[in-house]
C-alpha cells in the first residue's frame, strides 16, 4: 500500500490552507489520504487505494456515494441552469413533502448547511419568545458559529480546542451547558435563569461523541420540561433526520420538539439545511416576520433535486427499514467480537450509526472523554491499512449505507478483529 501522492499534496496545501484542509476533522495525521473518487460503499484514493467507508461524508450518504437516482436528479437539473435567484417549483415540492414526513415541522426555510439552520433556529426561537439565553448539551455540536461553539463534541475535543478563539465571552455568556441524560442539570440551569432561556437545543441522539443514545424518559422529561417554561425546544437533528426515519429521531422515539433543523442526509451529499417547526414560530422569519435571514445559495435548484430524488429512494426502498437492520446485525456482530477477544469496549448505535467505544458506556459528554482516544487513533491507522477507513476520531460516528454489502459487513468485523486483536 503505497500513499505517495497523498503525502505530498498534504505537504503542498500545508502551505496554502490552514493546517492543510478545508475542514479541521479532515487534518488525519501525519497526512490524509487524498480521495480520486468513491462509488457505493468504496473510496478511493489517488494513490489507487480503495476502502469501505464508514465515514460517508461525515453523515450525508446514507444512500451511498454516486447513488444513480440522485446523479439522474442532478443531470436532468444541469440541463435547466443551476442558480436563478428566484423561487422555484422544485423548493415547493420539497418544503411539502419535509411537512408531510416530519410531525414537528409545518414550515421551512432551506439554507445551505446545517451550520446555518441551527444559527436560524436559535435566532427565530430568540425572535419569538424575546429572550436570550439558550441551553445546549455539553459536547453538542451544531456547527461552527458562534452561539453554539461552546463544548462543541467530535472535531473541538479530540483537537483539544473546546472553545474556539475569536469568540467574544459576551456572546457564550448567553450559552449555558448541562450534560446529557440529566434531567435535573436542565432543570436547575432553567431555575437559575428563570425568564431568560429561549431555547433548548439538542442533537436528541448525540451524534457528534459517539453516538450516545438518550437514557428511557429523557427526551420525554426535557419535551415536559421546556413546556412548562415556554422555552422553545429545538431537536438539530442535521444527522438523524432522514437516518433513523422519515420523521428522524422525533418519530424513532416519539418526542415532539417545537423546531427541528435538518441537512446531511437529506441532500443525498449536496449541501442542504433545513430550519422546520410550528408556523407561529417560523412565521417571525423574514419577509413574513422580523427575525432576519437570508442566502444567494438558499434552496439552491441541485440541491432540491437532490433532495426530491433522496426522499423518492427512501420511500420506494423502505431503506430505513433495512439499513437500521443491518445496523443491528453489524453491532451485534461487534459486540461478539470483543466479547470474545475479552475486551471492556463498548458497541454503541441506533439505527446506521454505530461506534465502538474504546472503554465503558458512556452517558455523556464527560464520561465519553475517558475513553481510550489515542488508542483509538492507531486502531483507525489499523483498519485503514486493512481497507476500512473509519472516521479518525473516538467521537465521530461511523455511518452504516444502503451500498454497504454483506461482504463489506464480513469484511468489516474481520477487519476489526484482527486490529483489535492486543
Ligand atoms: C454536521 C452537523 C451540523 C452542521 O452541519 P454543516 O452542514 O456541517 O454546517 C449541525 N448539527 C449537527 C448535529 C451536525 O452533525
Amino acid at each position: 500500500m503505497t500513499c505517495k501522492k497523498s503525502k505530498q499534496l498534504f505537504s503542498k496545501a500545508k502551505d496554502l490552507m490552514p493546517g492543510g484542509v478545508s475542514s479541521p476533522v479532515r487534518a488525519i495525521s501525519p497526512y490524509p489520504f487524498y480521495t480520486k473518487s468513491a462509488s457505493g460503499s468504496k473510496i478511493t484514493d489517488v494513490d489507487g487505494n480503495t476502502y469501505i467507508d464508514y465515514c460517508m461524508g461525515y453523515g450525508p450518504l446514507l444512500l451511498g456515494h454516486n447513488h444513480p437516482a440522485i446523479k439522474e436528479a442532478i443531470t436532468k437539473q444541469l440541463d435547466n441552469g443551476w442558480l436563478y435567484g428566484t423561487p422555484t417549483e422544485l423548493e415547493v415540492e420539497l418544503a411539502q413533502r419535509i411537512c408531510n414526513n416530519v410531525i414537528s415541522v409545518n414550515m421551512v426555510r432551506f439554507v445551505s448547511t446545517g451550520t446555518e439552520a441551527t444559527m436560524g433556529a436559535i435566532r427565530a426561537a430568540r425572535g419569538y419568545t424575546g429572550k436570550n439565553k439558550i441551553i445546549k448539551i455539553e459536547g453538542g455540536f451544531h456547527g461552527a458559529h458562534d452561539a453554539v461553539l461552546v463544548k462543541a463534541g467530535s472535531g473541538a475535543t479530540t483537537l483539544g480546542a473546546p472553545d474556539s478563539q475569536g469568540i467574544p465571552r459576551e456572546f457564550t455568556k448567553q450559552t449555558l451547558q448541562v450534560p446529557y441524560n440529566d434531567i435535573d442539570a436542565m432543570l436547575s440551569a432553567i431555575q437559575s435563569y428563570e425568564g431568560e432561556v429561549a431555547a433548548v437545543i439538542m442533537e436528541p441522539v448525540m451524534g457528534n461523541i459517539g453516538p450516545i443514545l438518550p437514557m428511557e424518559g429523557y427526551l420525554e422529561e426535557v419535551r415536559a420540561v421546556t413546556k412548562e417554561n415556554d422555552i422553545v425546544l429545538i431537536f438539530d437533528e442535521v444527522i438523524t433526520g432522514f437516518r433513523l426515519a422519515m420523521g428522524g429521531a422525533q418519530e424513532y422515539y416519539d418526542v415532539i420538539p417545537d423546531m427541528t433543523t435538518m441537512g446531511k442526509v437529506l441532500g443525498g451529499g449536496l449541501n442542504i439545511g433545513v430550519i422546520g417547526g410550528k408556523k407561529e414560530i417560523m412565521e417571525n422569519i423574514s419577509p413574513a416576520g422580523k427575525v432576519y435571514q437570508a442566502g444567494t445559495f438558499n434552496g439552491h435548484p441541485f440541491s432540491m433535486a437532490s433532495a426530491l430524488a433522496t426522499l423518492d429512494v427512501l420511500e420506494k426502498e423502505k431503506v430505513h427499514e433495512k439499513v437500521n437492520l443491518a445496523g443491528d446485525g453489524l453491532r451485534a456482530m461487534l459486540r461478539d467480537s470483543i466479547n470474545d477477544l475479552g475486551l471492556d469496549y463498548y458497541v454503541s448505535g441506533v439505527g446506521s450509526m454505530f461506534k465502538m467505544f474504546f472503554g465503558d458506556i458512556p452517558a455523556n459528554y464527560q464520561e465519553a472523554l475517558k475513553c481510550d482516544k489515542e488508542g483509538y487513533f492507531e486502531f483507525f491507522h489499523r483498519m485503514l491499512k486493512s481497507g476500512v477507513f473509519l472516521p479518525p476520531s473516538q467521537y465521530e460516528t461511523n455511518f452504516l449505507s444502503t451500498a454497504h454489502t454483506d461482504e463489506d459487513i464480513a469484511a468489516t468485523v474481520e477487519a476489526y478483529e484482527q486490529n483489535l486483536r492486543p
